[in-house]
């Protein structure tokens, strides 16, 4: 398949001559700056942050295996979900493909660029289908969302049929891994190299813990990147965000043993929660999160809220039917939840 990015732009962003912070004009070493209108007090929150935030992502890109040039960093993960439909679809015009049910950000990112999503249903198993996905695009699909680990399912999507619509639509493939922590294995950042039409989405809100410094990444090749650095605004990763995550990174191994508690605890509270005679089912889940459908999700939902625990009623959602999702919380958390609920027998 032919696959051409500058083709598929729309045709202002192709022609777009992006802003020229001070900071891009001269990135250099220097010992004074008096190019940006900064306040010379209060270092270091009185400099512009780093627009390409090149430091961060020579952090990042040991870590991910990726390199830095092919890395974006937006606002979370939602940034570069706008950010890709904006510069490749034309309001009114283009459409994006999205399965169904998934994550509510593509859809409100697309309705807010007056861009058509159409739906392609998942199984009833929640596999991927990729007949329906295939069939389902138009002349004028410029992207296909693709979301796993799926929320709010909760499963990985099978690796050989997400290869199968990359190499079968000539648009882009959006992938969110932002649960693939919990399933490294699954990811496809590896493949990233040999499919030019593929974005691979991940986050530090969900398995890192940094949820509150809103820190996203997209992975793709140097020209979707350089699209998404030409329409971004200019100093998009403020300079808390950009030192935290510095020093945050380098707790991986914290990372990695709060994955394992979390997957073990995932685990544990499914057991239990099958249990319950109004649960209908568990659906297995390779996130941090466990979709469970039940015989009255209302009635349970609004109990929970008069314990004070919160969990996310999904069953009004095609194919959740009768579900709420539940996150994986602390021990002593998802033991509060089991409590509450075995009042309920
Ligand atoms: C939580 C979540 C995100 C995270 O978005 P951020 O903006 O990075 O916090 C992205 N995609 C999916 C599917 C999610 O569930």
């Amino acid at each position: 398949m032919t696959f051409d990015i500058q083709k598929l732009l729309r045709d202002n962003i192709r022609k777009l001559k992006p802003y020229s912070s001070a900071r891009d004009e001269f990135s250099g070493e220097a010992a004074v700056f008096l190019d940006a209108n900064e306040n010379p007090f209060n270092a270091p929150y009185n400099r512009y942050p780093d627009p390409r935030q090149k430091e961060l992502k020579n952090k990042i890109a040991p870590v991910k295996n990726v390199p830095a040039e092919n890395i974006f960093l937006g606002n979370g993960s939602d940034e570069p979900i706008d950010l890709l439909i904006r510069a490749f679809c034309s309001p009114g015009k283009d459409n994006i493909v999205a399965i169904a049910p998934t994550y509510g950000m593509y859809r409100v990112a697309a309705d807010v660029n007056d861009v058509e999503v159409i739906e392609a249903p998942l199984n009833a198993d929640y596999t991927l289908s990729v007949k329906t996905v295939l069939n389902t695009v138009t002349p004028n699909t410029k992207m296909i969302f693709l979301c796993s680990p799926n929320n709010p399912t909760g499963n990985a999507l099978e690796k050989e049929a997400m290869l199968e619509i990359m190499v079968n639509f000539q648009g882009l493939v959006v992938v969110d891994e932002a649960y693939i922590d919990f399933c490294p294995e699954k990811s496809l950042l590896p493949l990233l190299a040999e499919h030019p039409n593929l974005v691979v989405l991940q986050t530090f809100s969900k398995a890192w813990g940094m949820a509150g410094i809103r820190l996203g990444m997209a992975f793709a090749g140097q020209e979707i990147i350089d699209v998404l650095n030409r329409i971004k605004y200019p100093y998009n990763i403020n300079i808390l965000t950009q030192l935290k995550a510095m020093e945050l990174i380098e707790l991986e191994k914290e990372k990695s043993d709060w994955v394992k508690i979390l997957v073990s605890e995932r685990e544990q509270l499914a057991k239990k929660l099958q249990e319950f005679p109004f649960v209908v089912k568990v659906f297995p889940s390779d996130a941090n999160f466990l979709l469970v459908k039940t015989h009255d999700p209302r009635g349970i939902y609004d109990y929970l809220v008069d314990e004070k625990i919160i969990v996310r009623d999904r069953s009004g959602v095609a194919l959740c039917e009768g579900s709420l999702r539940i996150s994986v919380g602390s021990e002593m958390e998802n033991q509060r939840l089991i409590e509450a609920l075995e009042a309920l027998i």
